[in-house]
Order: C-alpha cells, then structure tokens, then sequence
C-alpha cells in the first residue's frame, strides 16, 4: 500500500513564529532561517481509512518479507518514505512487554509493564530510529554517517551503516563510554575517533562535518530518527489491542525518546486509532536534570499550556551521574519532549543515584533487567505513586531503554556492595546495595553448598 496521505511528507520548523518548510529531501539539520529543530510531517490526520490501515499492520505481524518482519518498517504509512526508497533493517522492534509483579509491588501499583526496547539488535530503543536515519543517508546518497555518542547511538550508527554498505564514522569523549558500547562499535566497523574533549566539543565537529555532502549526521536532532523512534508507540498500542494505558513513563536524556513517543500518540489520536493520549511522564537523573528543575518552576496548568517557555535551557552544574546514558546537560530535543508531556498531562521530575540503583536490581528480579538509566523510570513510579499523581490500579507501561549488558561494570559493584559515584574535586557518593547479591564463596563439597541454599528452600 502506498503512502495513503494526500500530500508529500516534509520537514518543518518547530518554532510556532517561524514555522518554516523544507521539502523531505533537502539536507538540513536546523532550521536555516531561525535555527530552531525540525519535525518531519508525514500529514498522517489525511489519512481517511484507519481501519483498513489497522488490518494491514496486524497482518503483517505474520508475513515473511523484510519489510512486514522489522517492527518499524511495518508501520510504514507513517513514515516519510514511498515504497519503491530502499529501505535499512536489522529486524528491529518487535519488542516484548512484560509484567513486573516485584517492581510493581516496589512501585505500590497492582501491575506494572515493562516494554524492553533493551531487545533490539543492538540492545537499546536507538535502532528504532536509526533504520530510519540511515535509510535517509542512502537516500541521499551519502557515503559517510557520522554522530556523536554516549555510547548506544554509536553502537547503533555503527551497525546499521555497516549494513547499509556505508562507512560509520563517531565521535565520543575520551573514556566517557562503557567498554561494551565501545566494543561494539570497533566490532560494527565504525572508525572510532576518541576525541581529546568533552561532549560538547564533539557535538561542535560533528555540526562543521555536516557541510560535507558525502557526509550524514545522525545525531539526536535528526528528525529522521524521531520518526522511527515514534513507531514505538503504535508497537506497544497494537500490542495492548488499542488499549491506551493510563501513563506512560520513560527517562529522559537529550529527548528524543521521549519527544517520539510523544508524537507517535499524538499521531495515533489524530488518526482516531486511539481516543486519549496516555500522560507520558520523563525521568531524568538528579545529577542532569535541567527539565526536571524547569518543569518544578512552571505554574501548573490543567489543559492546552501555551504560556511561553524560555528560549534556552540551561544546567548549572556539570553533569553528574552513573547512568551514563543520560547524563546530558542541555539536552537537544528538550522542547518538543516538554509540550508532549503537558498535552498529555504528565509530569518530569528527577531520582536519585541511590533510587537508580535499587530500582534497577528490582527490575532484574522480575527476571527483566536493563541498564541503569532504564531504570529512571521504575524509580520514578515509585516516586509518582507515592505523590498521588498514579493511582495504584491505573495501568502504567514503563520503557526500558537499553539492556542489562551494556553496562556490567554498574551490576557487578553494585551486587558486591562497590557502587559509588566518583567526581573530579569531590568526595566519592557511595551507593548502597539494598537489594545487593553478592557471590560467595563455598567450599567444594555437596554439603556446602546445601547449607548455604538452606535459607532459601
Ligand atoms: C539514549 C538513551 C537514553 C536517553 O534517551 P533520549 O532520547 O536521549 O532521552 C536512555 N536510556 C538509554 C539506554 C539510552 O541509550
């Protein structure tokens, strides 16, 4: 089925007094008029039978092509690409949702789900979007894609260029990238180029190496990657019959996750395939949480909040925290997440190292697992829970964003007691296995061992 919308998808400029448009193929990263990010508008709300679209995503659950198979491409009406462009796959999405009976209990909820985007090929939700930016880079015939990284969008970059036939080049901060995510971007192919800087220096080469036309970036500001990222929620909703949860509950780091889910509901309302958007509540770690803080200042507002908001976004403090995936001071897409999250009624606030951690072994005890920033999210549960702003009965689906081995340097000194949060001119904060399980030491004789499982028999 072609693209059904009546007219040509396109890239625009978020900024409302601005509004500028781009035509879906013209290589802009920002707005060129005010700066501002763009948004790709696949004029999904043209679409007439919502229906008929319904039924040919389900049946492709059960086909065999490539493109029905990856849980992205599936949902291709609503991707800004007609059928005959090539399209970029590793089989990505089709991810689990799991119940949670220990995290729910910890949370105070009757039930709480656990959808793993920790189960893409990469294992962490960036393949979602990166199918899709990629797939644009080969549209325009780059030869080069480039970004900059915390770790998962290089792994991911690294792998879906090399499938693409394209050269992945990244950028990343000395030493600031756990082993695993490193390892496996030298495994992909990437040229790996270990800037002596922080992120924000590879974030200003990354912008001057974006003038070359052999060159793609495909960093968080992509567009291009929010329109996969946001195929997340039509996954989960077909996956829940239609079923719109009561929240939706994901970490927030430079955004994009939580700014594609945010459009993906958004489009599903429009469409009329869900009738209320579910309140998309964001996570972010106490040690980089600049929308956390705003959100704090902001009056509260029941419907409709248009009151202006200021123009930069601004972290006093440098970034601190172990979930290094989102440690992020000015995140980039911080905009579009925050009028997601107050169209729909949510909130954003902060936890702590120490509710991270615990959060996070809680979730490996329901057999589930995910890397510490993943686990923002149960800690925050517990937290909206308690203030009264979830309900205990009300439905909530929390994303986890990337796996449990992505970082197992974290597991492993947390479970022996170890975990502390080093920074530069400061005391070590150490943090406390509450849940902690360490192994142990046991003589080799059957007996032993009995006696040590005696407790738990
Ligand atoms: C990238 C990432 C995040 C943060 O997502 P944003 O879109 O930057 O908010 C959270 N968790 C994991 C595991 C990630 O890889």
């Amino acid at each position: 089925m072609a693209n059904p919308a009546a007219a040509k998808p396109e890239q625009r400029c978020i900024t409302p007094v601005c509004g500028a448009v781009y035509a879906i193929h013209e290589r802009v990263y920002l707005c060129s008029k005010c700066g501002g990010p763009l948004e790709v508008d696949c004029h999904v709300s043209a679409i007439r039978d919502r229906e008929a679209l319904r039924k040919s995503w389900e049946s492709r659950a059960s086909s065999r092509a490539p493109r029905d198979i990856s849980g992205v491409w599936r949902y291709r009406e609503l991707l800004p690409f007609n059928d005959s462009a090539p399209f970029v796959t590793l089989f990505e999405g089709n991810t689990p949702i799991y119940d949670a009976p220990q995290s729910a209990k910890y949370c105070g909820l009757d039930a709480l789900r656990l959808k793993h985007q920790g189960c893409n090929p990469t294992g962490s939700f960036k393949d979602t979007g990166m199918c899709i930016a990629v797939t644009q880079a080969v549209v325009l015939g780059a030869r080069t894609v480039v970004c900059a990284s915390t770790g998962n969008t290089a792994a991911s970059l690294a792998a879906y260029a090399a499938r693409a036939g394209l050269q992945p080049a990244i950028l990343l901060p000395r030493g600031q990238i756990t082993a695993a995510k490193l390892a496996q971007s030298m495994d992909y192919g990437a040229l790996v180029c270990e800037i002596d800087g922080n992120f924000d220096d590879c974030m200003r080469l990354i912008q001057e190496l974006g003038d070359d036309p052999s060159i793609y970036v495909a960093n968080s500001i992509n567009p291009f990657r929010i329109e996969g990222q946001k195929t997340v929620a039509f996954e989960m909703m077909n996956q829940r019959n239609w079923q719109t949860p009561d929240h939706v509950v994901v970490p927030g780091g430079n955004m994009g996750n939580s700014s594609a889910l945010g459009k993906g509901f958004e489009e599903l309302l429009g469409l009329g395939l869900i009738d209320h958007l579910p309140k998309l509540s964001v996570i972010q770690a106490e040690g980089a949480s600049p929308l956390a803080r705003l959100f704090a200042k902001l009056p509260a507002r029941d419907a409709q909040p248009e009151s202006p908001l200021p123009d930069v976004l601004e972290f006093e403090d440098h970034p601190r925290t172990l979930a290094t995936a989102i440690k992020i001071g000015a995140p980039v897409s911080w905009k579009k997440a925050l009028r997601a999250v107050m169209r729909s009624g949510g909130k954003i606030l902060s936890v702590s190292e120490q509710e991270i951690a615990d959060a996070k072994a809680m979730i490996g005890r329901d057999g589930i697992g995910c890397e510490p920033a993943s686990a923002t999210t149960v800690a925050g549960i517990k937290k909206l829970v308690a203030a009264g702003h979830i309900r205990r009965a009300e439905s909530v689906v929390a994303v986890l964003t990337g796996h449990v081995l992505k970082d197992p340097d974290y597991v492993s000194a947390y479970h022996r007691g170890t975990l502390a949060l080093e920074s530069a001119g400061a005391e070590p904060l150490p943090i406390h296995g509450s849940f902690r399980n360490a192994p142990r030491r046991v003589e080799a004789s059957k007996s032993a061992i009995l006696k040590v499982l005696e407790p738990q028999r």
